[in-house]
């Protein structure tokens, strides 16, 4: 009698992570092959000495969606410790400070502080995004390997939703009429890497979901997750090898039929699924010139998410500062401009600052923080020497921090430091291009137009992870690893529940 059929799964990152253990579960032979000498990727953990930062991401949304893959695996969510953020953020503008709460009476009093006069709009606000929300999510849910996708009833309904042909901004300032109070609802397209005038005007549904959801800050960091994944897939028999980095991906017949390691040894596989960063993995994991769509040609057509500067500091000394707080440059609209638009680096930064220890004491030792600073810039398609400007911009970063927030000179107190430019996210992170929030997420690149779930360009091989459908972000990359888990267990004939059946 036939085994279990075996996936392998390129990379630990949060998709493949998801599939790993959900496939786990449900009897398939899963062996996971990771580069890193941890778990997690993006999300995963940097330690310096006894300061603990998460990498990447640090806003936990929806967590539902989290609790429903780690149910579905055979888990369970209460055993990984969150708590709510009250209030969730600080957004500092030139003459503005808005605490930004998603409680519906806080949030009100606070636009009334703030925006007198317009705090009756942010009612009409989440009403409308309900609607949308609603009728939108659940064809994020759905894989979209077929074209006929777009023609299941609940895409048709949700068509009067997409507001087609508006931006973001477009979409708030409708609502809210005011720049700075729409920017509260508009900076978010930055998850994504976008710019908010470019940025399609159905991603309003990332400020709801804040506001109707809420955030949440797991103990020890968003790394902890990735963490409880992977011991959570190994639990369920699946092996995880670290420092086992895949070099090829081997066809036989437009089928992935196995994958062979750096160091030489060939694994078979009855199916792949692929989280490397997908502009990475098409440029480097496949025989040159087996792909026929997604060619270095094409790559270099399709749009892709800004970069990121980031600062890890370890620093003496405790701050009553937020635990997010997102500083706008004082010209806005010409930053963001300059950071997808120009070959420079910006003079007015936009900055935000992570105080997680300030609420986690998990994370630095007593009397101490662990602060995590990220400033968006252009990614390495604007061709910045970060060897040059590295240390440069870190002290335009520690003046901008100095003159526009309560830290103050942070310098004299800083015990341990990392920084990590777009040209690292590229070469010690595989990243395409260094855009961390990976393929940008205009119309023409998303649900059918994204890479798919089911590979379009050879059999037996699924894609978890930022760079398909549904997009970057932790709650559809989770979607993404279940979309191919199920994707993967109709196709083996594996019965299974799954709060996602249609894919
Ligand atoms: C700075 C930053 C901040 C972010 N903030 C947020 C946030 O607040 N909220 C949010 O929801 N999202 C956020 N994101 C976006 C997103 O959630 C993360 O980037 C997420 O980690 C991406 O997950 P992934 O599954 O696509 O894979 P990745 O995290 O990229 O993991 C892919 C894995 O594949 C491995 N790999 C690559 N090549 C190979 C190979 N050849 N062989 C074996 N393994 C390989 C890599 O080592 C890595 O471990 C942020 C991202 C960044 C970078």
């Amino acid at each position: 009698m036939a085994g279990p059929k075996h996936v392998v799964v390129i990379g630990a990152g949060p998709g493949g992570l998801t599939a790993a253990m959900i496939l786990a579960h449900r009897g398939f032979r899963v062996s996971v092959f990771e580069a890193q000498n941890r778990v997690g990727g993006r999300n995963g953990e940097l330690a310096l000495g006894p300061y603990r930062f998460d990498i990447g991401p640090t806003f936990l949304m929806l967590k539902r969606i989290l609790e429903e893959v780690i149910r579905e695996a055979g888990g369970d969510p209460s055993a990984l410790p969150c708590r709510p953020l009250h209030p969730m953020y600080r957004l500092v503008f030139q003459n503005q400070n808005l605490n930004v709460n998603s409680d519906p009476d806080a949030m009100t009093a606070e636009i009334a502080r703030v925006f007198p006069g317009r705090e009756n709009r942010y009612a009409s606000f989440m009403k409308r995004e309900t609607a949308r929300f609603r009728r939108l999510y659940p064809c994020l849910q759905k894989s979209y390997h077929r074209f006929a996708t777009f023609f299941h009833p609940d895409f048709l309904l949700a068509i009067p939703h997409l507001a087609l042909g508006r931006s973001l901004f477009d979409v708030t300032y409708g609502c809210f009429g005011d720049e700075n109070l729409a920017l509260a609802f508009t900076f978010q397209s930055k998850y994504l890497g976008m710019s908010p005038w470019e940025c399609p005007g159905v991603f309003a549904m990332i400020p709801y979901i804040e506001h109707a959801f809420g955030i949440e800050h797991p103990v020890g960091g968003l790394c902890r997750i990735s963490d409880f994944m992977a011991e959570l897939a190994r639990k369920n028999g699946a092996a995880l090898h670290l420092q086992k980095p895949v070099r090829r991906i081997l066809l036989r017949n437009g089928r992935a039929v196995r994958v062979q390691l750096e160091e030489g040894e060939t694994i078979p596989a009855d199916y792949l699924v692929l989280n490397a960063d997908f502009g990475h993995a098409v440029t480097h994991l496949f025989e040159p010139e087996t792909l026929r769509k997604y060619t270095p040609a094409r790559l270099q057509r399709m749009r892709l998410s800004c970069s990121t500067f980031m600062l890890y500091l370890g620093v003496e000394g405790e701050f009553h500062e937020p635990h997010h707080q997102i500083v706008f440059a004082r010209d806005y609209r010409k930053h963001v401009n300059s950071v997808f638009h120009s070959p420079k680096l910006p003079e007015d930064i936009s900055f935000y600052v992570r105080n997680a220890s300030a609420t986690d004491p998990t994370l630095a030792p007593p009397g101490c923080s662990a602060l995590y600073v990220l400033v968006p810039v252009p990614n390495q398609r604007m061709g910045i020497p970060w060897e040059e400007q590295k240390f440069i911009f870190r002290e335009q970063v520690l003046d901008a921090i100095a003159s526009r927030t309560s830290y103050g000179n942070l310098r004299p107190h800083i015990r341990a430091e990392a920084i990590i430019t777009p040209s690292d996210w590229e070469n010690q992170f595989h990243v395409y291009k260094g855009a961390t929030f990976n393929l940008a997420h205009t119309i023409n690149q998303m649900l059918y137009f994204r890479p798919r779930n089911q590979f379009e360009e050879c059999d037996s091989l699924y894609l978890a992870g930022g760079g398909t459908h549904p997009g970057s972000g932790l709650p559809t990359i989770y979607e993404s690893g279940r979309i191919a888990a199920n994707l993967i267990s109709r196709r083996a004939r594996v019965p299974f529940k799954s709060a996602n059946l249609e894919v």
